[in-house]
């Protein structure tokens, strides 16, 4: 069997499983340190973008990342969205939307993509296996404790009939219980409507009437419509984030989670584009040391453990009170960390309107 310093001392030979934005930027981190994994894409998304449902939104600091492989922020920016409606409240904010399509592809162009679906009984030449299939998870073992929420998006085309077009926004009221509508512009007139929750899962209907009410000044045509689903677990609850395997030449073969595959997810938002991006650079910049890598992961996203804790509280039976002084002060924590200018008062009293869906 191989031993720590036989790892270091041979080239060791590399599999990403899966390239959406996790597993792409690590190519491409890999790659920078003289590392050439083979990447693994099963494509064939049921989408008409051919990726991932997803909503396109990002903080404007994801450019630090792009810029770790030479990429600029600039040639994916959509829409800027520095100011965005919260169910009739404006607020600031420092978020875009992105041509993550365009960025994957950009990523993937510099990596060697092998186009096919990567199975557990495969792969017995490689030292390291990187799981970085997102929802699927479909390396390592099940999650400790898994928590998946159910999302359904549209793009859409608005004209204007009366009046401008919609600015971005996200519609909390909308949604009952704990989840929200959202609307990311794309640029050309498109738009991500979007919506998504836990315990409710009925969004054709929701986003039926919230399109209705949007076409009584506006023209709007559907372009797609897609399903999906987030991993909100946390990282703590997505562990393991590494294990092994006997190979059948008697060596080890490591395993390593990266991404939504490891829950790199706020709980509370959904977002993770940024979140498996950090999770990717971690991951590069304490490669083949997986004790740092997790200890790192789970101090780095130790609020994502948090939020999911209120989750679990929200969702368990009886319970008897609505969303704790804790939970309103994680849900300003989650609004402050993305660069949202939220009042205190109007983040607390936000998630206190949760208390009619409790007592509902
Ligand atoms: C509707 C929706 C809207 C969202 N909106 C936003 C948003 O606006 N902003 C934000 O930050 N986050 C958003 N998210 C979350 C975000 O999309 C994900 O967290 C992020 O893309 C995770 O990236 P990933 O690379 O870890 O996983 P993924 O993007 O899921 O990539 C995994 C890849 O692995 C491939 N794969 C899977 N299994 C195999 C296999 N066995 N062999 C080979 N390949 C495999 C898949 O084809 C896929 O390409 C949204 C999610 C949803 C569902």
């Amino acid at each position: 069997m191989a031993s720590d310093a036989d790892w270091l001392r041979n080239p060791v030979k590399v599999a990403i499983v899966g390239a959406g934005i996790a597993g792409s930027f690590l190519g491409c981190l890999l790659e920078k340190k003289g590392i050439s994994p083979d990447v693994y894409e099963k494509g064939h998304h049921d989408t008409v973008c051919g990726f991932r449902s997803c909503g396109w939104g990002a903080p404007s600091t994801i450019g630090a990342y792009l810029a770790d492989t030479g990429l600029d922020l600039d040639d994916y920016l959509l829409e800027s969205m520095k100011s965005m409606e919260f169910d009739g409240l404006v607020a600031r904010t420092p978020l875009c939307t992105l041509d993550k399509p365009g960025l994957i592809r950009d990523l993937r162009s510099r990596l060697k993509i092998i186009q096919r679906q990567f199975t557990n009984h495969g792969g017995e030449e490689y030292d390291v296996v990187v799981d970085a299939t997102g929802i699927s998870r479909a390396i390592l073992p099940p999650c400790t404790s898994d928590l998946t929420l159910p999302t359904l998006q549209h793009r859409v085309f608005i004209e204007p009939v009366t009046g401008g077009t919609p600015g971005p926004g996200v519609y909390g009221s909308h949604v009952p219980g704990l989840g929200y509508i959202w609307v990311f512009p794309l640029g050309r007139r498109q738009y991500h409507i979007g919506a998504g929750g836990l315990v409710f899962d009925r969004y054709a209907e929701i986003l039926d009437q919230f399109l209705n009410d949007l076409s009584r000044d506006h023209g709007l045509t559907r372009h797609c419509t897609c399903p999906g689903k987030i991993r909100v677990a946390c990282p703590f609850y997505s562990q393991p984030m590494v294990a092994t395997r006997m190979r059948e030449n008697g060596e080890l073969q490591r395993i390593i989670g990266v991404g939504e595959s490891i829950g790199t997810v706020s709980p509370f938002t959904g977002e993770g584009i940024i979140y498996s991006m950090e999770c990717a650079k971690i991951l590069a910049d304490s490669w083949l040391n997986e004790d740092l890598y997790v200890s790192r992961i789970l101090s780095r996203f130790a609020w994502m453990r948090k939020e999911r804790e209120t989750l679990d509280y929200l969702l368990s039976a009886g319970r008897d009170t609505g969303p704790r002084l804790r939970d309103r002060w994680r849900f300003y924590r989650n609004a402050r960390r993305s660069g949202v200018q939220l009042p205190l008062w109007e983040a607390f009293r936000r998630m206190g309107s949760l208390t009619r869906w409790i007592e509902g």
